[in-house]
């Protein structure tokens, strides 16, 4: 049964608003305005509300339940970062506005950018990139300004791990450059020796996520970016994964030369279908000049009496610009509000918080399910979503099976290195009642895979979609609601 459209409930003369009295003369609208027959549905205002709410009971959201969803950092955001991101000074601004009437927005974001710099130990910091893929291409394309800056043309090869995200091998291959794939060694380190067998001065850098898409942080770090320097390339930190190392570790001092940060994820700006994302870019010192144009920068210093005059600056070798104005101006505020209200002590508690949760599920489910790079995690970890005595069972079904207790699924069959791989995050802002909740359901669903199969491989049953064919559900993608027939 389909849940009926806003037309199908309408109907005649029904009316959900009212108009102000006319305080202006009335004047004719011009000739080809007037549309007669313009379909709009007639509802109540009670109508629309109940319409709508009952439709977003349709979705699973973080404000409904728990998502253990990795890498993403799908993690609760406050509320307060939306309170403030609507205030009129930041909301209402306009970004072709004379500088000097924008001056509070400027001070934000040149701190912001500061405060990036100083979080990962860069020199400096752009807030353009739209999302974290964006930063890559960023970062991809001022790896290859500098090197071309020097006159070394002859790197035209990227290295990166197999345990990457998707993004990292399409930004590379966009850019132009050849992608070498770099094997995870049986610790889930990258592989020394495989990374030797491929250095020599064609290597134009190194894309590394530490901790990696495995949620382990690579033993021998210092030594793969010691090694691609000692060829002449550079280290680029997929900064996804940030939210372990938040206070801890800086990526800068670690040696990598440049970075992406994903505001939505490590600093709690809202994500995918919720808002815009946003993927600042930080350098080292020896970067700095190849930053894209415009950054925010003090033109002209204050004293005792007067505050600086903020405005725009142009790097010498900048690469050009990546994005319309100046980047998700809204997910700025956000991650503004997020760093002050924690401040440096705070910062690190999120990244403890963090890993605590992560190693006490692993802790709660490493007897049950198979973890094959089995050591302590940093912000997740990756288990099989596969039992030997359950041979019919796969990651897909546990994962579908999970949404009848009322959690949304973790990452499935990501990382590729992993058999089956089911990648589960918790984040810090879960307590542990709902971890031991979630521990106890995946416990009790690997006894249901043994003693019935079939429950599992047609879940989920208690949602209002059922199983879907999901190749078909991509290729004929049907946005209207359904509610099933037993509601
Ligand atoms: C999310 C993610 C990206 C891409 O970031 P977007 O903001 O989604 O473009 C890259 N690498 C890793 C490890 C990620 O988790």
């Amino acid at each position: 049964m389909a849940e009926p459209t806003i037309y199908e409930i309408s109907s005649q003369d029904r009316i959900g608003f009212r108009f102000p009295a006319c305080d202006v003369p009335e004047t004719a609208l011009p000739e080809g305005l007037i549309r007669d027959e313009l379909p709009m549905p007639e509802v109540s205002e009670l109508d629309v509300i109940r319409h709508f709410t009952n439709l977003s009971r349709l979705n699973y959201s973080i404000d409904s339940g728990y998502y253990p969803l990795g890498s993403c950092t799908m993690k609760y955001n406050p509320k307060i970062n939306e309170e403030v991101a609507r205030l009129p000074g930041f909301a209402f601004s306009h970004p072709l506005q004379p500088v000097e009437t924008v001056q509070g927005n400027l001070a934000m974001m040149y701190e912001l950018q500061l405060w990036l710099a100083e979080i990962c130990g860069m020199a400096g910091v752009t807030l353009q990139p739209a999302a974290g893929a964006q930063g890559e291409y960023t970062g991809v394309l001022i790896i290859r300004a500098y090197h071309h800056s020097r006159g070394d043309l002859k790197r035209t090869k990227m290295l990166i791990p197999d345990s990457a995200h998707g993004t990292n091998p399409a930004t590379s291959a966009m850019s132009g450059f050849e992608v070498v794939g770099i094997t995870t060694d049986a610790t889930g380190n990258v592989d020394l020796d495989a990374l030797k067998a491929v250095l020599d001065d064609t290597v134009a850098g190194l894309m590394l996520t530490n901790p990696n898409t495995l949620g382990l942080f690579d033993q021998n770090v210092e030594e793969v970016i010691r090694l691609v320097h000692e060829a002449g390339g550079l280290v680029y930190g997929d900064g996804a994964n940030l939210n372990a190392l938040l206070g801890i570790v800086r990526p800068g001092d670690l040696g990598f030369d440049i970075m992406h940060f994903n505001l939505h994820k490590t600093f709690s700006t809202p994500h995918g279908g919720g808002g815009p994302g946003s993927g600042p870019v930080g350098v080292a010192k020896h970067l700095v000049d190849f930053l894209p144009f415009p950054l925010v920068g003090i033109i002209e210093e204050g004293d005792e009496e007067t505050p600086p005059l903020y405005g725009f600056v142009r790097p010498e070798k900048t690469i050009g610009r990546m994005k319309s104005f100046h980047g998700q101006f809204g997910m700025m505020v956000r991650a503004y509000n997020y760093i002050s209200m924690h401040g440096p002590d705070g910062l690190r508690d999120i990244a403890e918080s963090a890993v605590l949760n992560a190693n006490y599920l692993l802790a709660r489910l490493r007897n049950t399910y198979n973890v094959p790079f089995d050591r302590i995690c940093m912000h997740e970890f990756v288990m099989e979503g596969h039992l030997d005595d359950a041979p019919d069972v796969h990651a897909l079904d546990i994962a579908k099976r999970l949404m009848d207790y009322d959690f949304h699924p973790p990452t499935n069959y990501f990382p590729l290195i992993v058999h089956e791989a089911l990648m589960i995050e918790p984040t810090e802002t879960e307590n542990k009642q709902t971890l031991d909740r979630f521990a106890d359901v995946l416990i009790k669903i690997a006894e249901e895979a043994r003693t019935n199969p079939d429950l599992l491989h047609t879940a989920p049953h208690h949602t209002p979609v059922g199983r879907l064919d999901e190749v078909r559900a991509a290729k004929e993608l049907v946005l209207c609601c359904w509610l099933p027939d037993k509601i």
